[in-house]
C-alpha cells in the first residue's frame, strides 16, 4: 500500500526479479566497475579522460566552466571537428575499408558504405554546401526519410560547422516551416519522397509548400533522388543532389571549431507540450555519446554488428546512430522502412542477414512485436544478439521479460536506458557485465552522472519513495539552451528545484537504490489523495497475459478527484479469448480485478477501455494528453506531433455507443 506521504509520487510495485549477468560478460565487457569509483573520486578527472579519446586539433585545457550556472561550458578552450572524429580519423588509423554502413532499403535492396566512402561522400556534400554559401554557423535543415543521406547530410554540416536541424521525415509541411524559421535555416536537404509499406511517398512537396508559405531564410533545397517520382522543380532554387556530388570534390579540410560550436538543434518530440528547439554543442556532447555507447552497449568494433532502430528524426537516432555509433568506429545496420513490411518479421530478418549483435529499440515496439505473437521472431535465427537495448519509455516488467526471452534467448543483458533530447546522451543505464539487471527498472546514473530523487521540497526519497528525478550536476552533453530563448531554458528546466535540473519525470527508488522511471509528472493522477503514476498501472495491465500494451491517465472523477481510466490493446489471438470470458464488459471486469490484485485497489482502473490503437509520437511514445481528452469527453488538443492522425479518430469511433 502506498503510504501517505503528503508530497512525492506513491509507489506501489511489487517487482523483485533480478537477472546477474553472465561471466562471459564479466569477463570481457568493455565497462569495469572501477569506472563508478573513477567517476567518484574526481568526475572532473573522469570526463577529463573520456574526452581525452576524441581526437582534438587543440586540446583543451580547462574541463568544466560552471561559474554561470545554468549556463555549463566543457572543454573550452579545446577545439576539434565531430566529422572528423566520427570518419576522417578512423580512415587515418587504418580503418578506411571497415564498414561503417549497413544500408537495408524498404524494398529488401541493400548497400553498404565504408568509412572511406563515408567521409568521400560527407567532404563532397561539405564541398557542396559550402559553394552554396553556407557559412560555419549557419543552419542547415534536413528532412530525409532513413537512409545514409541522412547521416552524410548531418556529417556535411557538422564538417564546415554548420549547425543542423533534423526534421523528422514524416511531420507536415507546418512543422517543417515553423522549424526552420526557427532556426533561420540557409539551406534544406530532402528527397523527393520515401518509402513507407511498399508505398512511394512524396516528401518535396511538403517542403515545396512550407517555403511557400514561409521561411525566407532558406535559398536552396538539395534534393536526393529516391523514390524517381515527379518533382516540382524552383529553377535556381533546387538542386538535385546526384547532380552536385558528379561535380564536387572529395578533397575537404574539416573546419575545426571551439568545443562549445553548437552542433545541433533539435525539437523534442512533443509528448507533452510544444516542442522546444534543444542546443547541443560539440565536444562534450561528442565525448559523452561516444562514452555512453562504447559502455552502455559493450561495443567492440572489430567484431560487432550494432542496430539502433530509432529514425534521425529523434534525439536517439542522433546520438546513438551518428554521432556515438560513427566516432567509436561501429559497423551498423540502417533500415529505411517499417517493421512490418513486407511482412511482421522484418527487424528479425534483418538481424538474421547481418548477425546484427546489438539491437537499441523502444518499449513500444517491443509491445507491437509481442502483439503480433512470438511464432513470428521464432522463425529467423537471432542467436548473434548479444546485447539489447530499450529507451523511450518506462518498459514494463512482462515487456522487459518478454525481450529478454523471445528476441535476447535469455542470454542477452537488457540496457533500459533513461535520457531525454534535453540531455543529449544516456543518464540512467545498467551497465552490462557489471550490473544485475530488474525488469522495468534504468536503475543507476551513469559513471559521472549525478541523479536523485526527491520529493517536493527537493530533499532525497528514501527507499521504497517516489518523488521527482533531478540532476545536481552539469554533465558533458548537456542541452546548452534553447535556441533563441535563454529564459525559457533557466525558467523550464531549473526553477522547479534551484540548482538541480529538473527532467519532469517521477521515479523512485528501491530497497537497493535503484531508481525506477515512473512517467510524466504532468501524467500523475491524485486518487482519494494518493499520487499515483501511470507507469505502474500500465505494467500492472500488461502483466496479464492478455494485454499487449496499456495506456491509463487520471480523469476527473466526483467522488476520488481523479480516476484512473485505461486504454488496452489485447495481444493477438486474445479475441477468442474475450468472447469466451463472456465478451468486452466481462473481460475489463477482469483486468480491473488483475490491477486491483497486483499492485492494490486504490490502483484499480475505474474503466478499462479496449481499443486497436493508441496515440503517439513519431519516436512512439504514448501521447496521454489527448486519452485524457478521450477520457474527460473534451474536445482533442493538438494533434500535430502524433504519429497518425486518423488515431485519435479511430478511438473515438471504437468507444461510441460503448461507454
Ligand atoms: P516533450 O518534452 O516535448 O514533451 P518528450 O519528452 O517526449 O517531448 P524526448 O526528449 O524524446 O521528448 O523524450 C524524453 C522522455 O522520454 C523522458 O523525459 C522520459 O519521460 C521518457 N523516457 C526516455 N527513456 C526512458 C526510459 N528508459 N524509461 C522511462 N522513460 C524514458
Ligand atoms: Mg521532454
Amino acid at each position: 500500500m502506498p503510504d501517505d506521504a503528503p508530497d512525492g509520487i506513491d509507489s506501489l510495485s511489487t517487482e523483485t526479479r533480478s537477472f546477474p549477468p553472465s561471466s562471459e560478460f564479466v569477463k570481457d565487457a568493455v565497462a569495469r566497475p572501477s569506472l563508478y569509483l573513477e567517476a567518484e573520486r574526481d568526475r572532473e578527472e573522469f570526463w577529463r579522460n573520456q574526452a581525452s579519446l576524441l581526437s582534438w586539433e587543440t586540446p583543451f585545457t580547462e574541463v568544466l566552466d560552471w561559474t554561470n550556472p545554468p549556463f555549463a561550458k566543457w572543454f573550452a578552450d579545446g577545439r576539434l571537428n565531430a566529422a572528423y572524429n566520427c570518419v576522417d580519423r578512423h580512415v587515418e588509423s587504418g580503418h578506411g575499408d571497415q564498414i561503417a554502413l549497413l544500408a537495408e532499403y524498404e524494398d529488401g535492396s541493400d548497400a553498404t558504405y565504408t568509412y572511406a566512402q563515408v567521409k568521400d561522400e560527407i567532404s563532397r556534400l561539405a564541398n557542396v554546401l559550402v559553394e552554396l554559401g553556407v557559412q560555419t554557423g549557419d543552419r542547415v535543415g534536413i528532412y530525409l526519410p532513413m537512409i545514409p543521406e541522412a547521416a552524410f547530410a548531418m556529417l556535411a554540416c557538422a564538417r564546415i560547422g554548420a549547425p543542423h536541424s533534423v526534421v523528422f521525415g514524416g511531420f507536415s509541411a507546418d512543422a517543417l516551416r515553423s522549424r526552420m524559421e526557427d532556426a533561420e535555416a540557409k539551406v534544406v536537404i530532402t528527397a523527393d519522397g520515401q518509402f513507407r509499406r511498399g508505398k512511394a511517398m512524396p516528401l518535396k512537396p511538403a517542403v515545396d509548400e512550407a517555403l511557400a508559405h514561409g521561411a525566407p531564410s532558406v535559398t536552396n533545397v538539395i534534393v536526393v533522388r529516391r523514390t524517381g517520382g515527379e518533382v516540382a522543380w524552383t529553377e535556381g532554387r533546387d538542386l538535385w543532389w546526384h547532380d552536385l556530388r558528379e561535380s564536387a570534390s572529395t578533397e575537404h579540410e574539416p573546419v575545426w571549431v571551439e568545443a562549445e560550436h553548437p552542433l545541433y538543434i533539435l525539437y523534442t518530440s512533443g509528448t507533452t507540450g510544444k516542442p522546444k528547439g534543444i542546443v547541443h554543442t560539440t565536444g562534450g556532447y561528442l565525448t559523452q555519446t561516444s562514452y555512453t555507447h562504447r559502455a552502455v552497449f559493450d561495443l567492440k568494433p572489430d567484431t560487432d554488428v550494432y542496430w539502433c532502430t530509432a529514425d534521425v528524426g529523434w534525439v536517439t537516432g542522433h546520438s546513438y546512430v551518428v554521432y556515438g555509433p560513427m566516432a567509436n568506429r561501429a559497423t551498423q545496420v540502417i533500415y529505411e522502412g517499417t517493421p512490418d513490411t513486407p511482412h511482421q518479421g522484418r527487424w528479425w530478418e534483418i538481424i538474421q542477414k547481418y548477425g546484427v549483435t546489438q539491437f537499441y529499440s523502444s518499449p513500444t515496439a517491443i509491445r507491437t512485436a509481442m502483439k503480433w505473437g512470438e511464432d513470428i521472431p521464432a522463425k529467423f535465427d537471432l542467436s548473434s544478439l548479444r546485447l539489447l537495448g530499450s529507451v523511450g519509455e518506462s518498459i514494463n516488467p512482462e515487456a522487459w521479460m518478454w525481450y529478454r526471452r523471445v528476441i535476447g534467448g535469455d542470454r542477452c543483458p537488457i540496457v533500459d536506458t533513461w535520457w531525454q533530447t534535453e540531455t543529449g546522451a544516456i543518464m540512467i543505464s545498467p551497465l552490462p557485465g557489471v550490473t544485475s539487471t530488474k525488469p522495468g527498472s534504468a536503475q543507476v546514473p551513469l559513471p559521472g552522472i549525478v541523479a536523485d530523487v526527491v520529493n517536493d521540497a527537493g530533499e532525497s526519497v528514501g527507499a521504497g519513495k517516489g518523488g521527482y528525478l533531478v540532476l545536481g550536476e552539469p554533465w558533458p552533453s548537456m542541452l546548452r539552451g534553447i535556441w533563441g530563448d535563454p529564459e525559457r531554458f533557466q525558467e523550464t528546466y531549473w526553477s522547479r528545484f534551484p540548482g538541480k535540473y529538473f527532467a519532469g519525470d517521477g521515479a523512485r527508488r528501491d530497497d537497493d537504490g535503484d531508481i525506477w522511471l515512473l512517467g510524466r509528472v504532468d501524467d500523475v493522477m491524485n486518487v482519494s489523495g494518493h499520487r499515483l503514476s501511470t507507469t505502474e498501472i500500465e505494467s500492472a495491465l500488461v502483466s496479464h497475459a492478455w494485454v499487449a500494451e496499456a495506456a491509463v491517465v487520471g480523469a476527473s472523477d466526483a467522488t476520488t478527484g481523479q480516476a484512473p481510466v485505461a486504454f488496452v490493446i489485447l495481444r493477438g489471438g486474445s479475441e477468442e479469448e474475450v468472447a469466451a470470458a463472456g465478451g468486452e464488459a466481462q473481460v475489463s471486469e477482469i483486468l480491473r480485478q488483475h490491477v486491483g490484485r497486483e499492485i492494490g485497489p486504490i490502483a484499480k482502473p475505474k474503466q478499462v477501455l479496449l481499443v486497436t490503437e493508441l496515440p503517439k509520437t513519431r519516436s512512439g511514445k504514448i501521447m496521454r494528453r489527448l486519452l485524457r481528452d478521450v477520457a474527460e469527453n473534451r474536445a482533442i488538443g493538438d494533434t500535430q506531433t502524433l504519429a497518425d492522425s486518423s488515431v485519435m479518430d479511430l478511438i473515438q469511433q471504437g468507444l461510441t455507443g460503448r461507454r
